[in-house]
């Protein structure tokens, strides 16, 4: 028998809640054994008050428990980094990168001018990696993974093995992107973040791993995000559901 877990979840945005307006400033989601519960809502409800993205004043954490019976336990995807010297570099390797991974031209140049002209998306978008068309109709709340997290032994293996990665920040996008990855129907990812002062972003997949790209964007914009690429054959409801609903570990 595993211990059980707790999923835990954050939202925070300036001007209101989200769904009446609020400019989102930042997110967040683990998943913890009982002991630590306490421990990573307080570092949440700090990452929510420090951020770059501006001040907030709706915060909300939602705490569930996941039987663990029902945990899905995966490795992390292998990581390894492009160091770039310009944004054009950057998103020249991103392109190079996500053909092969199997996206169409089309769908990469969608999808980077999607995350360009985007300032406020919570969660992804997901997008058709052959016609690059958006498949999601959830506007700009995008569609978020949930429900996944380190396990302790397996970050304390991850950050061995990686020290110069070993932030916060990464190990949340290694666990993103893992849980991603492994979906059905998924056939890469592309991100940056939308926080103005971090400018490395990555594209990822199941049989190429996790890379870093050093400049996806320049440092002081706003914009960033998600874009899911899927195959034609997609059932939505099935994906979503994955990334939604299924609890994953990281072991
Ligand atoms: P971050 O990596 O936290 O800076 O997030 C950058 C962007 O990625 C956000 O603005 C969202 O568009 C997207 N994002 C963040 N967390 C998730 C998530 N759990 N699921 C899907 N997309 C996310």
């Amino acid at each position: 028998m595993y211990e059980e877990m707790y999923s835990i979840r954050m939202r925070a945005a300036e001007g209101g809640p989200h769904e009446h307006g609020g400019f989102h400033i930042s997110g967040g989601e683990t998943l913890v054994p009982k002991d630590l519960l306490e421990a990573a809502a307080k570092t949440f409800v700090h990452k929510a008050l420090n951020h770059s993205r501006g001040d907030a004043d709706f915060i909300q954490v939602i705490i569930e428990k996941v039987s663990s019976d029902h945990l899905v336990r995966l490795p992390p995807l292998s990581v390894s980094t492009e160091a770039v010297n310009s944004v054009e570099e950057g998103r020249h390797r991103a392109i190079e990168l996500l053909q092969n991974f199997g996206v169409s031209e089309m769908a990469i140049a969608n999808g980077i001018e999607r995350l360009q002209n985007t300032t406020d998306l919570r969660g992804a978008v997901i997008m058709s990696a052959v016609g690059g068309e958006r498949l999601d109709d959830r506007g700009s709340r995008g569609v978020r993974a949930t429900r996944m997290g380190w396990s302790q032994e397996g970050y304390t293996r991850w950050s061995a093995l990686y020290p110069e990665l070993a932030s916060p920040r990464v190990a949340e996008a290694i666990v993103l992107a893992t849980k991603v990855a492994y979906a059905p129907f998924i056939v890469a990812e592309l991100c940056w973040s939308d926080d103005p002062e971090y400018v490395t972003g990555y594209v990822s997949c199941r049989e190429k791993g996790y890379v870093r790209i050093t400049h996806l964007k320049e440092k002081g914009d706003f914009s960033g995000g998600r874009i899911f690429y899927v195959s034609d054959d997609v059932q939505l409801d099935q994906f979503i559901g994955f990334l939604e609903q299924t609890a994953v570990l990281l072991v």
